[in-house]
């Protein structure tokens, strides 16, 4: 529920309303804006009579939000979220193009590729400490060492950092030395872990799980805004489905999906979505084109050697290759792939 506010309302007024919600022990919202503060309402299980706001003073309008989700909607919340990290946003007209390897394997591998996505104007630097893999005989990750790694290189080559939390027990590590803390696919229903991301003080990057729908995928990211932590960027990493030319299949349509309905920021993953190198570049034009705030792809600058998802990294030279396209594509779509002076 969504509670209006007069033009002229008063902050006694406002404070009065958030305080009768409280009440009736909910949470309380205030909106600010530029004509009037609008009030939303969460945590009402059950119907919740209208009649009991409508008549507190400065009240215009008590609105019934139809959906299920209420904080990532934009009846809630009319303005487009602009994330800002380091000096980098997420969800403005700009484009923002996070990069990197799967998983951080050493201090080496990822300095020498996040200087190879830098100097091709890539503005996020990616890297799993802490790798979800489908064999527990698989590289799992370097765990606190990883995210170590990133961090001295985020330092080195002046570039904010993203790293996945795979679970509640490496979230605080990742969140004091990441800028923005991802979770995975795999446990974006993972609703303790999606409370506790919501109070971990950093940006969130929430991947679509693999069988999982856009309303499911904006309820997740409910859970995180219901925290107090308003920073959710989406990310469409590709849905199972029948296909099987594709490692999952990417499902674009999404893109617009979300947009139509909430102000949070999307970016896309071709590489996760394709698993094939060949795919990465045409499934970045298709993001763009659709309208997607951004991408997400995995550089390896040996690709050959790599402990992860070595199929669908791509080198340098085709990152850089994609950047200029993406660049070209934004133009035509009044949007810009920025430069920053000094992020981080
Ligand atoms: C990743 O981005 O490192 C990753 C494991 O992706 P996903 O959770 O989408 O499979
Ligand atoms: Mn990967």
């Amino acid at each position: 529920m969504l509670i209006v506010m007069e033009m002229n309302a008063t902050p006694e007024q406002v404070e009065g309303v958030v305080q009768r919600i409280e009440e009736k022990g909910l949470k309380a919202h205030p909106i600010p804006g530029a004509q009037r503060t609008a009030i939303g309402i969460t945590g009402n299980l059950g119907v919740l009579d209208r009649g009991i706001f409508e008549s507190l003073p400065g009240v215009i309008q008590v609105i019934r939000v139809s959906h299920p989700f209420k904080l990532v909607s934009h009846e809630f919340k009319p303005t487009q979220t602009v994330v800002r990290v380091g000096g980098v946003e997420i969800g403005g007209r700009g484009l923002v193009v996070m990069a990197g390897p799967c998983a951080v394997e050493s201090y080496e591998q990822t300095l020498r590729i996040a200087r190879a996505v830098k100097a091709a104007g890539g503005h996020i630097l990616r890297g799993g400490a802490y790798k979800p893999r489908t064999s527990p005989y698989s590289f799992q990750g370097l765990g606190v060492e990883g995210l170590e790694i990133l961090a001295r290189v985020r330092e080195e080559v002046g570039m904010p950092v993203v790293s996945e939390a795979t679970d509640i027990d490496v979230l605080d590590a990742v969140a004091e030395h990441s800028d923005i803390v991802q979770i995975g696919a795999r446990n974006m229903q993972n609703y303790t872990l999606l409370r506790r991301a919501g109070r971990c003080g950093r940006p969130v990057l929430l991947k679509r799980g693999m069988t999982a729908t856009v309303t499911e995928l904006l309820l997740s990211a409910e859970y995180i805004l219901d925290q107090g932590n308003p920073d959710v960027i989406l990310c469409e990493r590709g849905i199972r489905t029948f296909a099987d030319h594709t490692r999952n299949t990417l499902d674009i349509a999404a893109v617009p999906e979300v947009k139509r309905i909430s102000h949070l920021p999307i970016i896309v993953d071709p590489s996760h979505a394709s698993g094939k190198r060949n795919q990465i570049l045409p499934l970045s034009r298709a993001a763009v084109a659709v309208g997607a705030d951004g991408v997400m792809v995995e550089v390896h600058d040996q690709p050959e050697k790599a402990l992860s998802d070595a199929n669908q990294a791509i080198v340098p030279d085709e990152f850089e290759t994609l950047m200029e396209e993406v660049r070209l594509l934004a133009s035509v779509l009044e949007r810009n792939v920025p430069t920053y002076a000094a992020a981080v």
